[in-house]
C-alpha cells in the first residue's frame, strides 16, 4: 500500500495554517490558471492535484486541511508550470476519461474528447435498435483506442477491428484494450486508411464502421488553442488540406469492406456537416440518415449513413 501522500497541518499558534494545504494550493493554483488562461482553470487545478496526492478528485474535498508531502508539491510545482504553458492537462497526468472509463494518453494520440462519446451513443443505440447482438466494427483511426473500447466494454458479443497508421499510438489503444478486458475481442492493424489486409475483414462485411477523422481544415490549425495546437498530434487533428480526405476516403473504398446494412457512423467539425454529406454521397455508394448534435457544445456533430440500395435490391457492391 502506498503511503498517503497528505498529512494534517499544523496550524500556529494563532490557530492560522501558514502551510500549502490542499484548499490553498487549489485556490492558488485556480487563479495562477486562470491568469494563464488555462481553459477550466479550477478543474485543471483538481486534476493536477489529485495525481499529486495519489488519490480521486473527488476526496480532496475530504482533505482539505491537510497538506501535501513535500516532494508531491515540487512535482505538482512542475505540472502546473508546464500546464500554465498550455500543455495538456491529460498528457500531464497520461490520463483521460472517456464514456466513464479511464484511458491511458500519450503525446502520441489525441486526447479523447467529451463531444466525442455522442458517436459511441449512436452506435450503441443503433445495435439496440437493430438487435445486433454480435456487431463486427471497425474504427478507422483508433488513436487512443477510445471509441472502439468504449463500444465493445458495451457490447459484450461484438468484436472490433481498430486500425491507425501510427505504430505509436496502436501501443497506447492495446494498453487501453488491456486495462478495459477487450483485447481478445479486438483486433489492431497498422494500416494507412482503410488500406487493411484481407484476413481482417468479416466474412460478409463490417455492420459498423466509425471515425472520428482529422477533419480539421489545414487553414485553421492556427487558429485552434494552443494546448490542441502545439501538443496533440497533428496528425490526428488535420488531413493537411479541407479537412475532408476521410471522408472521401471512405466514400470511395469503404463499401467493399461493409455488410449490406451496415451503418457508417462519422464525427464532424463544426459547419462541415453539408460538405461531409455532399463528399460522403458523391460516390453513390451511401445514403445519409441522420445528424446528432453533441450535448456538449450543442453542435451537429455525428452523421450517419447507410448503403445506398440499388434499384433491382442489391447492395450496389457489385
Ligand atoms: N475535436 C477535436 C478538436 O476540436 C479535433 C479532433 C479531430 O480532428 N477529429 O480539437
Amino acid at each position: 500500500m502506498n503511503a498517503p501522500a497528505t498529512v494534517e497541518a499544523r496550524t500556529d499558534q494563532g490557530g492560522r495554517s501558514e502551510t500549502w494545504t490542499i484548499r490553498r494550493l487549489l485556490s492558488w493554483t485556480s487563479d495562477y490558471f486562470g491568469r494563464h488562461q488555462v481553459i477550466d482553470a479550477r478543474l485543471a487545478s483538481e486534476v493536477l492535484l489529485a495525481h499529486a496526492a495519489q488519490c480521486r478528485r473527488i476526496d480532496l474535498y475530504t482533505r482539505f486541511d491537510s497538506i501535501l508531502e513535500p516532494e508531491r508539491v515540487e512535482c505538482f510545482r512542475g505540472w502546473v508550470r508546464r500546464a500554465s504553458a498550455h500543455e495538456p492537462i491529460a498528457y500531464l497526468v497520461g490520463q483521460k476519461e472517456f464514456f466513464s472509463l479511464s484511458f491511458k494518453v500519450t503525446p502520441d494520440v489525441l486526447i479523447p474528447r467529451a463531444e466525442t462519446e455522442t458517436l459511441v451513443e449512436c452506435v450503441l443505440d443503433h445495435c439496440g435498435k437493430a438487435g445486433l447482438t454480435h456487431p463486427q466494427l471497425l474504427d478507422l483511426g483508433t488513436g487512443s483506442g477510445c471509441l472502439a473500447i468504449a463500444a465493445l466494454v458495451h457490447l459484450p458479443a461484438a468484436t472490433a477491428v481498430a486500425t491507425d497508421v501510427s505504430a505509436a499510438a496502436l501501443e497506447v489503444a492495446r494498453f487501453n484494450a488491456a486495462r478495459h478486458g477487450v483485447s481478445d475481442r479486438l483486433t489492431f492493424v497498422e494500416a494507412d486508411r482503410l488500406a487493411l489486409p484481407a484476413e481482417v475483414v468479416p466474412e460478409g462485411g463490417f455492420d459498423i464502421l466509425m471515425c472520428n477523422p482529422p477533419y480539421i481544415p489545414a487553414s485553421t490549425m492556427d487558429k485552434l488553442d494552443a494546448a490542441v495546437r502545439d501538443y496533440e498530434p497533428s496528425l490526428a487533428l488535420t488531413d493537411g488540406a479541407e479537412g475532408l480526405s476521410f471522408y472521401r476516403t471512405i466514400a470511395a473504398d469503404g463499401a467493399e469492406l461493409l455488410a449490406a446494412d451496415a451503418m457508417i457512423f462519422v464525427e464532424i467539425g463544426d459547419g462541415q456537416a453539408q460538405a461531409v454529406v455532399e463528399v460522403m454521397t458523391a460516390a453513390g455508394n451511401f445514403e445519409h440518415r441522420q445528424t446528432r448534435k453533441d450535448r456538449v457544445v450543442g453542435q451537429e456533430r455525428v452523421l450517419a449513413f447507410t448503403m445506398k440500395r440499388a434499384a433491382d435490391g442489391s447492395d450496389g457492391k457489385g
